[in-house]
């Protein structure tokens, strides 16, 4: 993509009401635009790194044998009456039309999946199964001030398995927990799980993906020396406590939740009298998980964690584009051709190129948009690289000279 054309350029300023830097980074740099707190625009750039987040974690979800599939945003009423949602669940968004029905807007999809797939499972053979969408969900959020880290529409990965008993689930569910480590650490984040803390057997457990960030909503507990977690929510602990599983010392610290998984129960299938029959011919009601993921939440907690004074500091996994091409001296014609030669050859090469061929701006000015913009490897030319290339990582200091063979040399190991 050459930078001329970009409608989203960089701007001087962030914008004046951003309280966090994911929110300063992201609009400064033209990833995205707030119509509205809690409501945003993904600007090209923006939607490229969305869509690779996505991408990843739909591969992990595949690899669990999630099938995909994509649910309605507009709900009727009566689903969210026959759960009790319509009155107990303060986030949902309840919309009026002129016919006099009501509607409701998903902010999570229990509701439509339960009817969608057990409509279509009669006995034990039909399961397990597991069904996800990767979609956007409307939540009445009071606070929506951290940038895109909380919305009142966010784009959410949420899966929603079903069994026929409780030790299929378990089972299922530790795959799901392990393969959400994987995913996170794919994007570059170190996620720690939260368990519930010492309630009765009985009780449902959920985990929760935290990341440690001062952008956080959340107050962790975590162990040093193991990794034990807890939301300081529901914990009977304290910072300093000795830590239940090896007895090191327990830490505080702001965190973000990437992602939770649930325990259903038969809560669902009970509410829709929605049943399959059982090994000894009886009818029986589905245990059920479901399996979120924050997908727009993560982009932001990433910006959160990588960043320095001048910018952004992509991930290689996530990241726009692998590089950002800067051509100087671009009234030269000779310099001109060579960085459009270059820029033809990295995109013969499938390589992602964000080239700035802008021929009125200093030098410095595409250096500080390199820098805000954040993409993983920078590379120049000029009438001073003398037919090499410039090469710069946005995490490192070292500029280093190199042909074109040699950097994609370079590339092919990363
Ligand atoms: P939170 O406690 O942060 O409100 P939640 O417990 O309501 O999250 P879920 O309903 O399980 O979360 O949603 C699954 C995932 O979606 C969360 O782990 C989080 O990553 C993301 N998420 C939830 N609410 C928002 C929001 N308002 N904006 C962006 N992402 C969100
Ligand atoms: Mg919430």
């Amino acid at each position: 993509m050459k930078y001329s054309k970009l409608f989203s350029k960089t701007l001087r300023q962030p914008p004046k009401e951003a309280e966090t830097i994911n929110h300063k980074l992201l609009t400064q740099a033209g990833f995205v635009d707030q119509l509205m707190a809690g409501v945003y625009s993904y600007l090209p750039l923006g939607l490229r790194v969305l869509n690779k987040i996505e991408q990843i974690v739909r591969e992990e979800m595949d690899a669990v044998e999630g099938q995909e599939v994509l649910m309605p945003i507009l709900h009727p009423k009566s689903i969210w009456e026959t759960t009790g949602g319509w009155g107990k669940i303060d986030v949902l968004f309840k919309i009026n039309s002129r016919t006099e029905k009501e509607y409701a807007l998903g902010q999570s999809e229990e509701e439509v999946v339960t009817p969608l797939v057990m409509s279509r499972v009669n006995t034990y053979k039909d399961l397990p199964l597991s069904v996800y969408q990767i979609h956007w969900k409307f939540r009445d959020e009071l606070r929506a001030k951290s940038g895109i880290l909380r919305g009142r529409e966010f784009y959410m990965k949420d899966m929603y398995s079903f069994h026929e008993t409780q030790e299929d689930f378990l089972k299922y569910y530790e795959t799901v927990k392990k393969s959400y480590l994987k995913i996170y650490e794919k994007l570059g984040l170190t996620a720690k799980v939260t368990e519930a803390s010492g309630g009765s057997f009985s009780e449902k457990i959920s985990y929760e993906f935290m990341v440690l960030t001062d952008a956080g909503e959340d107050d962790i507990l975590y162990c040093s020396d193991c990794d034990f977690c807890v939301n300081v929510e529901i914990a009977k602990m304290k910072v300093g406590d000795p830590c239940p599983r090896c007895g090191g010392k327990l830490d505080q610290a702001k965190a973000s939740e990437v992602g939770n998984v649930f325990d259903l129960g038969q809560k669902y299938g009970k509410d829709f009298n929605l049943s399959f029959l059982d090994r000894e011919g009886k009818k029986s009601f589905p245990i059920m998980g479901c399996y979120g993921l924050g997908i727009s939440r993560v982009m932001g907690v990433i910006v959160e964690k990588f960043n320095d004074e001048k910018g952004i500091i992509w991930p290689e996994s996530v990241a726009p584009f692998k590089i950002h091409l800067i051509g100087l001296d671009q009234s030269e014609e000779n310099i001109k051709s060579e960085a459009e030669k270059v820029y033809k050859q990295l995109q013969t090469e499938g390589i992602e190129v964000l080239f700035d061929d802008r021929v009125d701006v200093s030098a410095g000015e595409k250096f500080a948009t390199a820098d805000l913009v954040g993409i993983p490897y920078r590379i120049v030319i000029s009438k001073k690289t003398e037919g090499k290339l410039e090469v710069k990582k946005r995490n490192e200091k070292t500029t280093e000279f190199m042909s074109l063979e040699d950097l994609l040399k370079l590339l092919a190991k990363s």
